[in-house]
């Protein structure tokens, strides 16, 4: 099987521009149609894309263990699964989230009623990182179809065997006019952005995001940007060392730490600073034993220029804690790091890798300061049994979203959107969120027959008086 995947990269074409505007105008004239819009054809839609994930599941599996060297059951959890919680949730609801809405009308218009119609962009552009390939390909996708968009998908070159599935997927389930996969790398984004789409939906980078947002204010196209940043994790001095340890471990080293929500880095209080660096010691050891690097159950980092990246920042602070590399396997052992300098780069940038530098406070207003100083992040966990600590961070710290004693948990949950704030993105979906991001919410107002005032017209017989 894995030959035969390799054997597809192999035989993977990047799409011309011709191609590309083929595509784009073959969508436009079906979903000029109106089949895309028919409630029943989009809930067969949707039933079609679970099975055909359940038919291929071993397939994607198999793709991200070569592009990303990730384990079965974080593939399952966490770009399978999740999907079928969103097709099934946006089974359930999709009836009601797409009947028009009834709303008051004020005095003014009596006899009049109002109406809010969810309509479909019509072509949206979706495009994708490399981090969560399938998932993030995939799960903007199940808003699009929902809301009655045709789509098309342009998933990670970075990524070539999932981007390479996803194509084959979405060939055998529907039409290129419908749903179409255009693989290719940043030559065939830019072809595609060059393109005017009624509605493009980005995930990846803050720097690309803003390549993305100047592209689409060319055709004033809305845009959805799902971007990243640095996200802390405030742990405070009353925390359970113990779960919060646990936690940490499992949202910062899933993936090798390349996920967009990971905690970027730590923000300790003093006095628990030496208990909690243990316990993380030791979290990390019962996941992933004495020598992650040689895991299965740890991912490797997506390509060389990531692996260089991430070594370089080692040199940036002293290593308390792994450090140890494997080239040939491209590989990083979960890292703490102390005595990095703010300004240093593995503080300026995003890690999006295994590495976690550690910072102490010793009020709490130092850490919020910090993180106030920076870019909004795209999430801020904090770790503390008090209320009011919570609040406090929660209330005044500008976030995507985040977690109270938890971390990544708010990405897994249909009734929570989610999505950046300033640099980390703009907009959200999951749920809800992702049907109304794919619509426009029409406004009709029906007036009545019945009767008409006449003080609303001009009037020449009684020039510029009203009656
Ligand atoms: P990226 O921005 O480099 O690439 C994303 C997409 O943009 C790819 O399809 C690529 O082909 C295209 N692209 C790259 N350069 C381009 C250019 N110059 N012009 C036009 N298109 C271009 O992002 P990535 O490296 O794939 O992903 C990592 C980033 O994504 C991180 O910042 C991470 O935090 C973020 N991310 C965010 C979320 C989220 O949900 N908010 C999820 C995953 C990843």
């Amino acid at each position: 099987l894995i030959i035969q995947i390799r054997y597809e990269v192999s035989l993977m074409k990047e799409v011309s521009a011709a191609g590309i505007q083929q595509i784009l105008q073959n969508q436009r004239t079906y979903f000029a149609t109106q089949e895309t819009k028919s409630l029943t054809f989009r809930m067969e839609q949707l039933k079609q894309l679970k099975a055909g994930i359940k038919k291929r599941e071993h397939e994607v599996i198999d793709a991200l263990a070569l592009d990303l060297g990730k384990s079965e059951l974080e593939s399952y959890s966490t770009e399978i699964g999740i999907l079928y919680e969103e097709i099934n949730f946006t089974i359930k609801h999709l009836k009601s989230w797409a009947k028009p809405k009834k709303v008051k009308t004020p005095v003014t218009h009596v006899g009049s009623k109002g109406f809010i119609i969810p309509e479909p962009y019509g072509t949206v552009l979706i495009m994708a990182p490399w981090n969560y390939p399938f998932q993030l390909a995939l799960s903007p996708l199940i808003g699009a179809i929902a809301a009655g968009n045709t789509a098309i998908i342009k998933p990670s070159e970075l990524t070539p065997n999932v981007s390479s599935l996803l194509s084959t997927l979405l060939q055998k389930l529907y039409l290129p006019s419908y749903v179409s996969a255009v693989e290719g790398g940043v030559h065939t984004s830019q072809a595609l952005l060059e393109e005017r789409f009624d509605y493009i939906f980005f995930t990846g980078s803050p720097a690309v995001g803003k390549v993305v947002m100047e592209a689409a204010s060319r055709h004033l196209t809305p845009v959805t940007l799902e971007l990243g940043g640095k996200s802390p994790v405030i742990v405070h001095e009353d925390a359970n060392i113990p779960l919060a340890a646990k936690r940490i471990v499992f949202g910062k080293f899933m993936n090798a730490g390349q996920t967009c929500i990971a905690p970027d880095y730590l923000l300790v209080h003093s006095k628990i600073k030496a208990s909690l660096i243990e316990a993380i010691k030791e979290v990390i050891q019962a996941f992933y034993g004495p020598n992650p690097i040689e895991s299965p159950a740890y991912s490797k980092i997506v390509n060389e220029r990531h692996y260089n990246r991430l070594s370089g920042y080692l040199k940036e602070g002293m290593v308390i804690y792994g450090g140890e590399r494997n080239d040939s396997k491209q590989k990083i052992a979960p890292t703490l790091i102390e005595r990095v300098k703010l300004d240093s780069p593995v503080m300026t940038e995003e890690i999006f890798g295994p590495i976690f530098p550690v910072l102490e406070y010793t009020s709490l207003e130092e850490a919020i300061e910090l993180i106030h100083s920076r870019p909004k992040p795209l999430a801020l966990y904090v770790f503390t049994e008090n209320k009011n600590t919570a609040d406090e961070v929660t209330g005044r710290i500008s976030f995507g979203g985040g977690c109270i004693n938890d971390t990544l948990m708010h990405i897994a949950t249909p009734h929570l959107p989610f999505g950046g704030v300033g640099e980390s993105g703009m907009g959200n979906y999951h749920g809800k969120a992702s049907f109304d991001t794919f619509s426009h919410r029409k406004s009709v107002l029906k007036q009545t027959n019945r009767f008409d005032f006449s003080f609303r017209y001009p009037s020449a017989k009684n020039g510029l008086q009203r009656v």
